[in-house]
């Protein structure tokens, strides 16, 4: 495989290099001073909400998507150049509206989500708006191997009922954090790799609720962070792609 930049990679490259370099290292010292001087560190810092503007004046927005319909039009080794810059920076992935789970997230919405729902969330997601996490791992089973998972995603006539209990759920703590894709077991009879459905979920459905959130090494990754996060009898109406 061919690895080298296309022309239209490395012009954004440059450009990103130069966005980072004059606008997010001169002043992400200072904001990680500010937020861990906050009681409450849940929260998003103008500053961040004043460069993601200017990002996306500069075009320097959804650059992850490989077709020019949502994003750049990237190819994804181009994008790969792109992603090694941004992760030099632990604020850089939301500046360019390009950060996990929101990316992944999107994609999924796009492939695989009704007319309905990417009118509900796209948009939203799109522009920045708002933000999303993906509810996969479990507590209790090796969720390495999605596969072992216990959650469940039962149909009930024009309703999805949602049980279980997910772990490492990455940007529920984050204030912007509107929907989450939640992943269980719908169909116990087919074949192992065929149980499973993803539904969309509003944080704020009757029956979610964030019990906690989860160090790594010591630190809780504020305004993201990685919940535990219980579903107990969410019920969704069922729209189907
Ligand atoms: C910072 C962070 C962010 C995360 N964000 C998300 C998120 O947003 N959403 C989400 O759903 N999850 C998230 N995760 C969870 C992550 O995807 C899981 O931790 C990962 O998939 C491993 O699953 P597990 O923790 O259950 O480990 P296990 O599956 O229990 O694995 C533990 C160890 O056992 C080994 N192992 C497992 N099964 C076998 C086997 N059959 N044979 C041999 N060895 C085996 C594994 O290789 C591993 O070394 C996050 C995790 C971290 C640390």
């Amino acid at each position: 495989m061919d690895f080298s930049i296309s022309a239209k990679g490395q012009d954004y490259l440059e450009r990103v290099k130069r966005f980072m370099a004059d606008e997010i290292v001169p002043v992400e010292a200072q904001y990680h001073r500010e937020l861990a001087a906050l009681d409450n560190r849940w929260v998003v810092l103008p500053v961040i909400r004043e460069l993601k503007a200017k990002a996306r004046e500069q075009g320097l927005w959804n650059l992850f998507f490989p077709d020019d319909t949502y994003g750049c039009g990237l190819l994804n080794s181009d994008y790969a150049l792109i992603a090694e810059e941004t992760g030099r920076s632990f604020i850089a992935p939301e500046i360019f509206n390009c950060n996990a789970p929101d990316t992944g997230n999107m994609e999924v919405l796009i492939h695989y989500g009704s007319d309905q729902q990417k009118a509900e969330w796209l948009p939203r997601l799109l522009s920045g708006e708002v933000r999303s996490a993906f509810c996969m791992t479990e507590p209790d089973v090796a969720s390495s191997d999605a596969t072992t998972m216990v959650a469940t995603a039962t149909v009930d006539g024009d309703e999805v009922v949602l049980n279980g209990r997910k772990w490492w759920s990455t940007g529920v703590g984050h204030p912007d954090c509107k929907v989450a894709i939640f992943m269980g077991v719908t169909d116990t009879d087919a074949a192992k790799h065929r149980r499973h459905s993803m539904v969309l979920v509003p944080i704020d459905a009757p029956g979610v609720s964030i019990e906690r959130m989860l160090p790594v090494f010591g630190a809780y990754d504020e305004p993201y962070g990685h919940g535990v996060v219980a579903f107990d009898n969410v019920r969704l109406w069922r729209a189907i792609a």
